[in-house]
């Protein structure tokens, strides 16, 4: 846990934020008593299994087992960390943060809230204007024409800009929208000549572009046919604003996020009309890069949803060479990229209406993997058995794309390094190069160039508790890891042990007896990590003198699995009915110790068994061992689980 000005943040945001709101703007919460229910989007859910609880102001999902408050909410459903998502939630209560210094005025064009609820005014005037204005009447029969059913202009909203100079910039006078507001949003621009405010966007289809949050940041607009001349742009789209930055966001991830974090898998496409399509024909992983080509933080934003993408190409000569960069920033990102093109130069549009959504998702599901695919590019045409310069040149270049990729480490490292040598042993069979050789020339390409650093990097999650599983370890392995010297082994334990869910369950259900635990378990005596972090957020809460009830221990924490802990191991002793707690807790603190003090003569046992403690250590051994048995009398030291 962090200063005390850090946690007193976190409240005034928790404070600000409903958990049956915040839920319910992405899911479809239905009642049910005093709880909520939601069907969960993280499995494949058939009933609604997400339980929202407003009284404790927390969700969990009792098939995924995991849960949490607001912030946790956040981190799982925008795949992000907590202090993201505390900036996520600030912005959306309205709270600046601390750090940002002045706040910009309501209604300035400095202040993002101001032009984000102007883009979203705008939105509704071109929407509306699709829908049901006269001067509209070229733009529906343009989409009708292009298949693009009436279901889709309401998912995408998509919308039209009447031909005028003046149509959005005249509407903005009765509205708080000021002239400035209107041109920091990309909205209108002032006229070199005349001085005057015009529309960016006249005569135009508008697809409005969202955030992962679903709010509207741009538009593209796409000119009609019937009004294009030679000199107009097909396209005309916002320029970077505060709000919009095309090589940080995607089309159409909003709407199919969830589809797209189910599958860990995302498809993407080169236009606006593609991404709606696929939508149109029940895709749901499908979304469209703005214009410009997939970059690194296009791959940073996807990679919190997916482990994996499909980049569709049109198959021209310049989406070919793109690949090649982008595939290294997909294997320095250590993401897995396939790679599809469509056949006699369609697009996904025209193919989609064409073939159908299964002949797509055949492309999509027989895709090559890109490294496959830069290996046949790099070698085709070359007899690499004769002409030994060119397919030096092509091994050359293959193993300088390898060498982007970040020396594995980590939890994925082994998966990563099999990878590697299936890749190495693949081209010393093409080759004919010694597979040693190939390593050695992989290692001395990656210590020569710069070190690629792990760009999102993330600390290590700890895996969700998963149900019934046995708890804890034997005394016996303790036992002997702590002989051979691995106590840290400890640490690494995830799951609480019976005891320790006993301990914080009583916590839970008397705060007010934080003060005594803190005192009386040490931290030595807890066997999980995760009892240890709790333990410590506890006493830091008691030194820091503020509450160490339910909500006061959930703001503290900011680990996602904890939170999802706090969750579970609250409802739990809320089912509890306890006479006296503080005898419970005194029980628990004094097993622990008995577990500990049991450890520790064990382990001298196993040394005296070994022969390894001289005289005078067998001595004091033997002694604790009798004075153990008799301050035991009737007293038996907790066994395990
Ligand atoms: P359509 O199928 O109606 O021609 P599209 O969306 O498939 O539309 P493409 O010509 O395939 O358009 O272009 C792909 C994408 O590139 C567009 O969706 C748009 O984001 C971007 N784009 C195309 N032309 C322009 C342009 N002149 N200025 C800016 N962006 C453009
Ligand atoms: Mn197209």
């Amino acid at each position: 846990m962090s200063s005390s000005a850090a946690y007193d943040f976190r409240e005034q945001v928790r404070q600000a934020t409903d958990i049956v709101d915040l839920v319910g703007s992405y899911l479809a919460l239905r009642r049910q008593g005093r709880l909520y229910l939601a069907t969960c989007p993280w499995h494949d859910d058939t009933r609604p299994s997400l339980q929202v609880n407003p009284d404790r102001q927390s969700w969990r999902c009792w098939v995924c087992q995991v849960g949490g408050d607001c912030f946790s909410f956040m981190m799982k459903h925008e795949g992000v960390e907590f202090f993201e998502s505390l900036k996520i939630l600030a912005e959306r209560a309205g709270i600046e943060l601390p750090t940002t210094g002045r706040r910009a005025e309501p209604g300035s064009p400095e202040d993002k809230r101001t032009l984000l609820q102007a883009m979203a005014w705008a939105e509704e005037q071109f929407h509306r204007c699709l829908l049901q204005a006269d001067e509209a009447e070229p733009a529906p029969r343009y989409l009708q024409e292009r298949s693009i059913s009436p279901d889709s202009v309401q998912a995408f909203r998509l919308g039209y800009a009447p031909p005028s100079w003046q149509w959005l910039v005249e509407r903005a006078r009765t509205t708080p929208y000021s002239e400035q507001v209107l041109e920091a949003a990309g909205l209108a621009s002032r006229s070199s000549t005349s001085g005057r405010l015009c529309d960016r966007f006249r005569g135009r289809v508008m697809f409005s572009i969202r955030d992962t949050q679903a709010r509207t940041i741009a538009f593209g607009g796409r000119i009609l046919p019937e009004t294009a001349d030679d000199r107009s742009a097909k396209y005309v789209n916002s320029p970077e604003t505060r709000l919009f930055s095309k090589s940080d966001n995607l089309y159409a991830l909003d709407v199919v996020r969830d589809g797209v974090s189910r599958e860990r898998h995302a498809v993407v496409v080169e236009g606006y009309t593609d991404a709606i399509m696929a939508h149109q024909v029940g895709l749901r992983n499908v979304v469209a890069v703005l214009g410009t080509a997939l970059g690194l933080r296009h791959i940073q934003l996807l990679k919190r949803f997916v482990d994996r993408v499909t980049l569709v190409l049109d198959g021209d000569e310049a989406g070919q060479r793109r690949t090649n960069e982008v595939l290294e920033l997909f294997v320095s990102q250590q993401m897995d990229l396939r790679i599809v093109t469509l056949p006699e130069g369609l697009d996904p549009c025209d193919f989609l209406l064409q073939q159908g959504a299964a002949a797509f998702e055949g492309f999509v599901t027989r895709a090559d993997d890109a490294l496959e695919h830069r290996i046949r590019v790099a070698t085709r045409g070359i007899d690499v058995l004769n002409d030994l310069h060119a397919s030096n040149r092509a091994l050359e270049e293959i193993l300088t794309t390898l060498s982007k990729a970040p020396v594995p480490t980590g939890p994925a490292a082994a998966a990563a390094r099999l990878r590697q040598q299936q890749i190495l042993s693949r081209l010393s069979r093409q080759f004919r190069v010694d597979e040693h050789e190939l390593g050695l020339r992989l290692t001395s390409l990656r210590s020569s160039s710069k070190p690629a650093a792990p760009m999102s990097a993330r600390p290590a999650v700890i895996p969700p508790a998963a149900g019934g599983a046995p708890a804890g370890r034997s005394a016996v392995d303790a036992a002997s890891a702590a002989v051979s010297g691995q106590m840290s082994q400890r640490q690494c334990v995830v799951e609480l042990d019976r005891w320790e869910r006993d301990l914080f369950e009583i916590l839970l259900h008397d705060p007010s007896l934080a003060v005594v635990a803190v005192d009386c378990v040490q931290p030595e005596f807890l066997r999980s990590a995760s009892a240890m972090q709790l333990l410590t957020v506890y006493r830091e809460l008691v030194e820091q003198g503020r509450g160490t009830d339910y909500a006061s221990v959930m703001l503290a924490v900011d680990d996602a699995t904890l939170k999802g802990l706090l969750v579970e191991m609250d409802e739990a002793s809320q089912a509890k009915r306890v006479e006296d707690p503080e005898a419970v807790l005194r029980e628990i603190a004094n097993a622990f110790y008995l577990r500990d003090e049991d450890q520790r003569l064990r382990k001298q046992q196993t040394l005296l068994e070994q022969g390894a403690l001289n005289e005078a250590e067998q001595i004091a051994l033997l002694n604790a061992l009798l004075e153990q048995r008799r301050d035991r009398q009737g007293i038996s030291a907790p066994t395990e689980g």
